[in-house]
């Protein structure tokens, strides 16, 4: 289905900015209190929502903004640059919508998507397990059918958005095969689910998660989306699309990082002279501009290949690689940059370092990244394919 079209460009800079002055205005403010009390913003995903940024890339007759991949990403970076936990739940919302938008009969389509890609309801992705992460096959949760409804019974760890989303998108097992997984929308009100108390996490702090539990959760057999067997599949394919939403929110996140600390060294004066006008200074924050041009390049390239309809997976874990390790470095370069106070609580920066570490660790590790790329190469994909986009 063609999920976006291409904006003219200057339609697609306008929006961007006008993301940037939303998210300076309304979200800068409230974020160091909401990350320090662990307070998950729903009212903000309610902002969002109503301002139309919750459905970018789905397509305009469901309700979606059918924007082109490359202006979403975009977009999700401006978010990650003031706030990563509404980056990160924003791309998590869109990965919640993918299965229905890609593999859901025309029919469910028309009855959720609208108020999913709207706003009104805020989704969360249920792959992972407490013993299954890396190896999503390896899960247990199980799917059961009983008559004309399915019951679903297992632990999902990790959910974003955990006791706080309005549905679960489920992958569960629906026979004993490796594969056998199906995909089900799971709504948060149906009886025998339930959160466990957040994780306590060392970043991210203002973005909930959690584990869910499912006992013996009952959903009629027209909840499950595509076909039984290929919960998986559909659950992957998103994730392709997923890291690059994590690539956004990382080099948004960067970026502000960069920011502060190209201000910061602006200001700062040792031995007489800016920090900047050292050249042993400069040089780190130039480092840090070209780490954080470089992760925006491979992010807006696997984006194009996505928007052509060509394979992107190899590029979107490239993509999820390299800009999440480049984030952590920034960001650890961020906090030298100001020196004892980049330490200390009273700048973000300190935050926006944490918030780096997890982005190399969530919708599969940057280990799992190189796996991805070096099968891949293995197969003798050629990258040079997709050079001349
Ligand atoms: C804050 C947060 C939010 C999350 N949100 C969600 C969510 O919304 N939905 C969801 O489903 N999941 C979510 N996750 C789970 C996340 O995707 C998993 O934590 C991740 O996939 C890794 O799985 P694991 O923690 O079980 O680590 P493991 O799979 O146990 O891996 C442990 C280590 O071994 C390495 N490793 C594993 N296998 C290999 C291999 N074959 N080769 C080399 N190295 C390997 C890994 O890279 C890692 O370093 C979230 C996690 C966090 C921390």
């Amino acid at each position: 289905m063609p999920a976006s079209r291409l904006l003219p460009s200057d339609e697609a800079v306008d929006l961007i900015g006008l993301v940037r002055d939303l998210a300076t205005r309304e979200l800068a403010p409230l974020v160091a209190r909401a990350e320090r009390e662990e307070q998950f913003p729903r009212e903000v995903f309610r902002v969002l929502g109503r301002a139309g940024l919750l459905g970018l890339p789905y397509p305009e007759e469901y309700g979606g903004g059918g924007l082109a991949y490359e202006v979403y990403l975009q977009v999700l970076e401006e978010i990650g640059a003031v706030w990563a936990s509404v980056g990160v739940g924003t791309s998590v919302h869109a990965l919640s919508c993918f299965g229905l938008v890609t593999a859901g009969t025309e029919e469910q389509r028309q009855r959720w998507l609208p108020d999913m890609l709207g706003g009104e309801l805020l989704g969360a992705y249920c792959l992972s397990e407490p013993h299954a992460g890396s190896d999503p096959a390896a899960m247990t949760t199980r799917a059961r059918l009983d008559g004309d409804e399915y019951v679903i019974t297992g632990a999902k760890a990790w959910t974003t958005h955990g006791g706080h989303a309005d549905y679960y998108k489920v992958m569960a097992r629906t026979g004993d095969g490796r594969n056998d997984i199906s995909c089900f929308l799971v709504p948060a009100d149906t009886d025998g689910l339930v959160a466990d108390p957040p994780e306590q996490k060392m970043g991210l702090t203002g973005s909930a998660t959690a584990t869910m539990r499912f006992d013996g959760v009952r959903i009629p057999v027209e909840r499950r989306l595509g076909a039984e067997g290929q919960g998986l599949k559909i659950a992957l394919a998103g994730l392709d699309a997923g890291r690059l939403g994590i690539a956004a929110v990382a080099t948004g996140l960067a970026q502000g990082a960069l920011d502060h600390a190209v201000a910061y060294a602006q200001s700062r004066e040792t031995f007489g002279e800016r920090i900047i006008d050292h050249q042993g200074l400069s040089f780190v924050l130039a480092d840090m501009e070209a780490a954080v041009q470089s992760a925006r390049a491979t992010m807006l390239h696997a984006a194009r290949l996505k928007d052509q309809g060509l394979p992107y997976g190899r590029e979107a874990s490239v993509a999820k690689l390299v800009a999440t390790d480049n984030a952590m470095r920034v960001t650890t370069d961020a906090v030298q940059v100001l020196g004892g106070y980049g330490y200390t609580r009273d700048f973000p920066v300190e935050r926006y370092m944490r918030e780096a570490k997890v982005m190399q660790i969530f919708e599969g590790t940057n280990q799992i990244q190189r796996l991805v790329i070096g099968r891949s190469l293995d197969r003798g994909d050629s990258g040079r394919l997709h050079r001349s986009t």
